[in-house]
């Protein structure tokens, strides 16, 4: 069972004068557990394909299906619930809410989900110790260091426990031993929890360690061969 699928799914930005369609007819299905790199050139719309797998932007053509839920027959309140319960997203920049606490921030989502505060608290606890900041709990955003802030990151992006996590970039502005470091700990959380990951990277020596890899070229979607990654 896909936790993630796209049927012809196709992407054309009104604005501009060309008005030349991103991807036209893109089919995509990501199994449970099941960890997917997604490589190619700067603009060739890497990031427009998360956004759509995300439900952050809406599809010019084809659907998209979470948790075997069509996205464009949710309302906009019930598509949101569906992200916050289904999906985690984890971006280059951590996007943490710069005045709360790095527990707050991750408590955040479980919050949104309706859970009582002192379930909220234990759980994101837990996930915090899990990527080493157990030490941090009370820290801002600020007072961490870039590693730290992205670890924080991937912890909210995982606090609900969702089906995937969506990743774009997510250690592109870490240095490469810290970068390492929290990619290991995301294929940890797949191992252990059964995640599926879908990470938009440039960096070929860590989506070789991905179940498959994934090149976005002229608008098509193609696997690429274990030994030409
Ligand atoms: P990538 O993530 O692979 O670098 P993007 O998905 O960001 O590529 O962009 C793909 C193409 O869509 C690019 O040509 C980019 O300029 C264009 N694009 C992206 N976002 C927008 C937008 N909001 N409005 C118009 N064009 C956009
Ligand atoms: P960019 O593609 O320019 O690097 P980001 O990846 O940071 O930008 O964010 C992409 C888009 O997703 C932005 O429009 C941002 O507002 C939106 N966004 C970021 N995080 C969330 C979220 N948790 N829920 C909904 N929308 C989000």
């Amino acid at each position: 069972e896909a936790v993630i699928r796209a049927e012809g799914l196709a992407k054309t930005y009104a604005e501009g004068t060309l008005h030349t369609p991103v991807f036209d007819g893109l089919d995509l299905a990501v199994n449970a557990g099941e960890t997917v790199a997604i490589l190619g050139a700067s603009g060739a719309g890497k990031s427009t394909l998360l956004h759509l797998l995300g439900g952050l932007d809406t599809p010019t053509a084809g659907e998209v299906f979470v948790a075997g839920q069509k996205m464009s027959a949710l309302s906009d309140a019930a598509r949101g619930r569906l992200r916050n319960r289904a999906l985690g997203f984890v971006y280059q920049f951590h996007h943490l809410l710069p005045e709360f606490t790095a527990l707050e921030n991750v408590m955040l989502p479980v919050l949104l989900n309706g859970t009582d505060v002192a379930d909220a608290a234990a759980r994101a606890r837990a996930l915090l110790e899990a990527v080493g900041l157990g030490h941090r709990l009370e820290h801002k955003p600020g007072e961490l260091s870039g590693g730290e802030r992205q670890r924080a990151a991937v912890a909210r992006a995982l606090v609900n426990k969702p089906a995937c996590v969506l990743g774009d970039e997510p250690t592109g502005n870490l240095d490469e031993k810290t970068a390492a470091r929290v990619f290991e700990m995301m294929l940890e959380l797949n191992r252990a929890e059964r995640t599926s990951l879908v990470l938009v990277t440039h960096d070929r020596s860590l989506a070789r360690r991905l179940d498959r890899v994934l090149e976005l070229h002229d608008g098509k979607l193609q696997e690429v061969a274990a030994p030409n990654v």
